[in-house]
């Protein structure tokens, strides 16, 4: 925003600097290169920093109109203020936190306060990224009220959007191999007798084969072929058939090891619903409910009854959000309001 700024504002960014520096504040970067050219970047804690100038950015208490060309100025002043939410807002959307520090903040008298909201803001951010080994896609509301709303999480000039990360960028992909790895075998249609949870579908002979021809990670064509003869089901050939295209391309199939899993859902217990077979080709099974929840991001203590059941436990799993969803977007809400 440098076209915008007074000859003020480099000695405003030096006060900071000055601040930081007095207050051991590190990570910082200047002239780092970012939409919005903010004027401090910590890239670690993904957190931009801009110093607004009182006049420029129409500060409530400083801010004023000049007395002549009063709708030059009108007009360019109303430019910044939107510019200013659309940085906002571009950068949230890219998983950035935005923190603005009025001119006025940076005093003697303010610069400690101005500093502990930069501190918070980073502590916040400096926290354990989620790892959800799974794809999903799931609309998702968030609402704060109006009243005690942070202005920096508005997205839009009348106040009425609220801005929301689409990603985390700092989230790194788990795949299946990573999260189940550490669960030990168990048959179809058992139980393991000391973690809870871990119960498998039993599973039909003619299901066994195909299970026993299916390669992790690839389409049910494979039930054409197998040493078995022919696997493939009626009704499937039929739509395919007459659709020109394979369908229900996934069920019958396994898990692929190095790939996030597919969407959890409520028939997660069995193979025919979808990838829901075991990515390992030494196990003849379907995943457990123990790794429904795993892939579910649910934590390994968390026990679902009743213990001796499928169905209604595969339905509290599929139907979940993943904890470690909500709890990002909790914590983005509880940071969304003036404190
Ligand atoms: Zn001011």
């Amino acid at each position: 925003m440098s076209r915008v700024k007074g000859l003020g504002n480099e000695r405003t960014e030096l006060a900071l600097v000055k601040l930081f520096r007095r207050h051991k504040v590190r990570g910082w970067r200047r002239r780092f290169s970012l939409f919005g050219k903010p004027d401090f970047v910590f890239p670690r804690a993904r957190v931009a920093v801009f110093v607004d100038g009182c006049f420029w950015h129409s500060c409530k208490e400083h801010g004023s109109l000049p007395h002549s060309n009063r709708a030059f100025w009108r007009a360019k002043l109303e430019r910044n203020k939107a510019r200013d939410l659309l940085v906002n807002r571009a950068l949230g959307q890219r998983g950035w936190i935005v923190i603005r520090v009025w001119q006025h903040e940076l005093t003697q008298s303010a610069g400690a306060a101005c500093v502990t909201r930069i501190r918070k803001t980073l502590a916040e951010c400096a926290g354990p990224r989620p790892r959800l080994p799974q794809f999903r896609k799931r609309s998702i509301l968030l609402a704060v009220r109006e009243d005690v709303v942070r202005s920096d999480r508005l997205a839009d000039l009348l106040g009425t959007e609220l801005l929301v990360p689409n990603s985390d960028p700092d989230a790194t992909m788990v795949s299946v191999r990573e999260a189940l790895s550490h669960l030990p075998p168990v048959a179809a249609g058992d139980e393991h007798p000391k973690i809870p949870n871990h119960r498998t579908r039993t599973l039909s002979e003619l299901n066994l084969k195909r299970l026993a021809a299916a390669k992790p990670g690839a389409s049910n064509a494979y039930m054409e072929q197998t040493k078995f003869g022919d696997l493939s089901l009626d009704c499937h050939r039929k739509v395919n058939r007459r659709l020109r295209v394979r369908c229900f391309s996934d069920v019958y199939t396994r898990m692929h090891p190095d790939r996030p899993s597919p969407t959890i859902t409520t028939k997660c217990h069995s193979i025919s619903n979808g990838r829901f077979g075991h990515y390992d080709i030494r196990q003849m099974r379907g995943i457990s409910l123990r790794e429904a929840a795993v892939l579910q991001s649910f934590p390994t203590g968390y026990v679902f009854y009743p213990k001796d059941q499928i169905e209604p436990v595969a339905r509290m799993i599929g139907n979940a959000v993943p904890p470690k969803l909500a709890a990002y977007f909790a914590e983005y809400l509880a940071n969304s309001v003036e404190p």
